[in-house]
């Protein structure tokens, strides 16, 4: 990944060590959420230490059907687990964080949502609000070269496996897109518009084929698009995947940001420090014409899996687009996901989820895989106790602090919120 770095700064672009400093741009190694090593999600970081707290229940393997009301106010929710209904009453209210798929699956079929759209499905509108429209996402578009130089497809030895379980270090610790960066496409933008994911492994076809050689791959992704998707019913199941239809570059200016990207990738590629590692191209366009890294575009792009903006807070367009916080808060429940983002964060992905920087030896925050500290989580049946179901779940921020010193704890995980 150095010489990816040093090509880049060929190329004319700084180099930076903190994305997160005051200015982003730039080319660098990610910071990482990993602890001795491996991936530290949230929920190994900040839930799993609170687990034995008695002000707080974790009910697992539980799918929302929907959400209940006492008249207008939201008052919990009611859930399928192990094939029975039961229903959560929350005291003071409701938080939904479902993700920005099905969030907005839950409130529509909890009659929240385009009144229309609802109607068809039988569903009586409670409140009509532009629920599922606005969906954003960062879409990416990746090159890849066959090298010569050993990679990530060759590091499962017995060596590395020991380095990694021993001293939480080695290539087996890789987030795999290790290296990037935040670049403009033109002046006067108020900060980057696309950004660079670097891996030293042949990552191709969304990571579902298998490496089968030695490639290097390195992508870039729209940090602002302003093409618009929509989630949608499509059934009255709540266990029914929601239609997800994402409209990437649909805006002729996205498509002309994502041209510009893929051609600074290219400039990259062609330097010196880079183009000594590269034994051959594996998927390239056909050349730097707009048409041939169009038509590369539309073959190889992948989503970056952070989808946003479809239980939007505020106005973001049309008048009926939700505001669904106000009302929400007003009715007693909240959103607490990526769906209430009303635009794609422009500081997107500043920070990942393995390892990039093998030879810092500090402890990081270690991952949704294979935690060594992680712990059963406390159950609780459908008909198991109903007090206070849905305290405190996912306010990592305020869960690291003492019980005792909390005595506010539904104000402190709304506020969090
Ligand atoms: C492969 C991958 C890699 C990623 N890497 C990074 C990264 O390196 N850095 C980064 O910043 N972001 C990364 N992201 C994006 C990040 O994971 C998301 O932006 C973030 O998790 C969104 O949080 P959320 O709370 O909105 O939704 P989620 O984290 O998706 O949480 C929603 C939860 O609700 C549950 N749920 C959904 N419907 C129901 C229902 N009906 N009943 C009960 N439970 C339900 C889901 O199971 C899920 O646990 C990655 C995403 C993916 C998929």
């Amino acid at each position: 990944m150095d010489a990816v770095l040093q090509a880049a700064e060929q190329a004319g672009h700084r180099r930076t060590d903190d994305f997160n400093g005051p200015e982003q741009d730039g080319v660098g190694y990610y910071q990482l959420t990993q602890r001795a090593g491996m991936r530290c999600s949230a929920a190994v970081a900040y839930l799993h230490p609170a687990m034995e707290r008695p002000n707080l229940t974790v009910i697992t393997d539980a799918l929302c059907m929907r959400l209940l009301f006492d008249g207008r106010r939201a008052a919990g929710v009611e859930v399928e687990r192990g094939n029975a209904l039961s229903e959560l009453r929350a005291d003071r209210e409701a938080i939904l964080c479902a993700g920005a798929y099905n969030s907005p699956q839950i409130l529509m079929l909890s009659g929240i949502g385009i009144g229309a759209e609802l109607q068809r499905y039988g569903i009586r509108p409670r409140v009509d609000l532009a629920v599922g429209e606005n969906l954003q996402d960062h879409a990416n578009v990746g090159l890849a070269f066959l090298t010569d130089t050993e990679t990530l497809v060759t590091a499962r030895t017995e060596t590395n496996l020991a380095l990694l379980l021993n001293e939480g270090r080695g290539p087996l610790t890789s987030n795999i897109g290790e290296a990037g960066g935040f670049f403009r496409t033109r002046d006067g933008l108020p900060g980057p518009d696309f950004q660079i994911h670097a891996a030293p492994v042949m990552f191709v076809d969304e990571g579902l084929a298998l490496p089968v050689d030695h490639a290097l791959v390195f992508g870039a992704c729209l940090l602002r698009p302003t093409s618009r998707g929509k989630v949608f019913l499509r059934s009255l199941l709540p266990s029914a995947k929601p239609h997800v239809l994402h409209n990437y570059f649909t805006t002729e200016e996205d498509r002309q940001t994502m041209v510009q990207a893929v051609r600074r990738l290219l400039e990259i590629a062609e330097q010196p420090a880079l183009a000594a590692y590269r034994r051959g191209d594996l998927r390239v366009p056909a050349s730097d014409s707009d048409a041939d890294i169009l038509d590369h575009i539309r073959h190889h792009t992948q989503t970056l899996y952070h989808p946003v903006g479809t239980c939007a807070i505020g106005a973001v367009g049309r008048q009926r687009t939700a505001r669904p916080r106000r009302r929400w808060a007003a009715g007693g429940g909240r959103l607490g996901d990526a769906g209430r983002h009303p635009r794609q964060h422009q500081r997107s992905h500043d920070h990942d989820r393995g390892e990039g920087r093998r030879s810092d030896p500090r402890p990081r925050h270690r991952g949704d895989h294979g935690d060594h500290s992680r712990r059963p989580a406390k159950l609780t049946g459908p008909d198991l106790p109903d007090a206070h179901p849905w305290q405190d779940v996912g306010a990592g921020r305020e869960l690291s602090r003492k019980p005792a010193e909390r005595p506010e704890d539904h104000r402190s995980v709304r506020d969090a919120c």
